[in-house]
């Protein structure tokens, strides 16, 4: 896969070019499961329109920002996994092992979870 394929997936899955396990379709925000599971829930939740991080997102739509972790925390609800506990991440560039250039909020779950801050997802 080149890194335009990976910058344009998501887009792609939103326009349906692609398949997905859809857990949420809403007017601006999608959410699926995650293809690479790295915890029992592994959903990623990311906005229909492109960002490439999430200060990208937070700067120019804050309250857009604000409604992935809506959206994350009501499929946790719906998961059964928000009273067990559950984690949600943005990873930034290379170092943090960023793969796809569209915002996306990883919630995972479902599992108790290594490391401080991102042990299940480190390579
Ligand atoms: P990141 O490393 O934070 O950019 O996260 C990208 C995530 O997208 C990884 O956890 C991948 O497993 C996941 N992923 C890649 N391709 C797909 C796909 N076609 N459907 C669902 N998830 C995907």
């Amino acid at each position: 896969m080149t890194d335009s394929d990976l910058d344009s997936l998501f887009l792609r899955i939103i326009a349906g070019e692609i398949p997905a396990d859809v857990v949420h379709d809403g007017e601006r925000v999608l959410a699926i499961r995650d293809i690479n599971p790295q915890a029992t829930t592994h959903v990623l939740v990311v906005p229909k329109t492109r960002y490439r991080n999430a200060a990208e997102l937070a700067a120019a739509e804050p309250d857009l920002l604000a409604e992935l972790v809506r959206v994350a925390s009501d499929i946790a609800e719906r998961e059964g996994i928000a009273e067990s506990g559950y984690r949600l991440l943005f990873n930034t560039n290379a170092d943090a092992g960023q793969t796809i250039f569209h915002v996306h909020l990883h919630l995972l779950g479902g599992e108790p979870l290594g490391g401080l801050t991102g042990g299940p997802l480190k390579g």
